[in-house]
């Protein structure tokens, strides 16, 4: 395992792109976040042997795919992460997940947590779940999926430190969190909503994972501002800030061909809000990057499956009556095409160190993207 805790997200950046496991299919790919050494966002580990290889951190890839063909049954990976914490002596009932049914915003997700916490951590916890998964609700229109297994894998001391999401065996969650983490510390987390953006979405091939982790950086942003978790000026000097670590650099080949930590995460979410923006300037403002993804949840894209960009970014653009989405697509994903950040933040009024401005002439594509 290479993720460590680290600060809060205000120095996510750097090369923290790791891959883990062998790939074994076009679509079989895993997103994965938390935070590295260094509190950066190392959300890059694609691990298409994942479950296996996040328990047996040494195992070798032939090793892990022998772990991963025996266990198909439900829950066997938390068994096996239960019984690595287990202490010679304990009980085999104190050995046993906790399992807490929680519906929310009308799916039900299944939260096993490792023996280890207490009812009242168990409480927090389940109460940050139910606002990441409220936040993410909002933005979608409903839960990404009907069902979900959500592994909560405590640890010493406090803060979310890593999540991941799996599609096989079957659809489900890890998140390794420190067993004090506090209310205040549940409130300002955002792997949770992050991971659970990427449910949105259908797997895509690894190339193209760019997008999926663009769209989970851009979209978790919003989701929470729009649920009242964070304040819509501190998005955009957020973006501001991190933005310009998506831009090409020199070598750069376009976002299919540049697999580096800064392109994936924030070239990605630079797709989003450019994509964004165009949507709104050249059609209605309130119809944008949240009303196309929405089309691609009704269309039924969601992790479960697996699409290539080009099918969603058509169904996404379909669902608004554009071709933004593609255009940008065909522009962006095979030469490098640096973005005049600067020029979009002065016409969005968004002001370094000031205040967001309602008379820059794309403050009403602004305030619809995000009041
Ligand atoms: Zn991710």
């Amino acid at each position: 395992m290479l993720l460590a805790r680290g600060d809060h997200r205000t120095n996510r950046h750097g090369n923290g792109t790791a891959v883990h496991g062998a790939h074994h299919g076009a679509f079989a790919e895993v997103p994965q976040v938390g935070r590295g050494a260094a509190g950066r966002r190392t959300c890059s580990i694609w691990a298409t042997l994942g479950v296996a290889m996040l328990l047996e951190p040494h195992a070798s890839p032939a090793h892990a795919h022998r772990v991963a063909a025996a266990h198909r049954t439900r829950r066997w990976w938390l068994a096996a992460a239960a019984a690595s914490l287990a202490t010679p002596g304990v009980a085999a009932d104190d050995e046993q997940p906790v399992i807490v049914d929680q519906s929310v915003a009308g799916a039900q997700i299944e939260l096993q947590f490792t023996p280890d916490f207490s009812a009242a951590q168990r409480e927090h916890a389940r109460l940050w779940v139910i606002g990441a998964a409220e936040a993410v609700s909002g933005y979608f229109e409903r839960f990404p999926v009907p069902q979900l297994e959500l592994l909560l894998q405590g640890s010493e001391g406090s803060g979310v430190v890593s999540g991941a999401t799996f599609g096989e065996p079957s659809l489900h969650m890890r998140v390794r969190l420190g067993r004090d983490t506090t209310p205040a510390q549940y409130r300002d987390d955002w792997v949770l909503a992050h991971e659970m953006v990427h449910l949105a979405v259908p797997r895509v091939p690894r190339a193209q994972r760019w997008l999926h982790e663009g769209i989970a950086t851009y979209v978790e942003s919003l989701a929470r501002a729009q649920a009242g978790l964070l304040d819509a000026a501190q998005v955009w000097r957020g973006w501001q800030r991190e933005m310009p670590l998506g831009q090409p650099r020199p070598g750069d080949r376009g976002l299919d061909h540049t697999p580096t930590w800064g392109r994936i995460y924030w070239g990605g979410a630079m797709f989003c809000l450019l994509a964004d923006v165009r949507m709104r300037q050249r059609g209605h403002p309130n119809r944008g990057l949240q009303q196309a993804l929405r089309g691609v949840q009704r269309a039924g894209g969601d992790y479960r499956v697996a699409w290539p960009a080009e099918r969603i970014l058509a169904i996404a653009d379909a669902a608004v009556g554009m071709t933004t989405l593609s255009d940008l697509h065909r522009d962006m994903k095979d030469s490098a095409s640096a973005v005049d950040l600067a020029a979009l933040w002065r016409e969005l009024g968004v002001v370094e160190g000031g205040p967001l401005r309602d008379d820059a002439p794309l403050a009403s594509v602004r305030r619809a993207i995000l009041s």
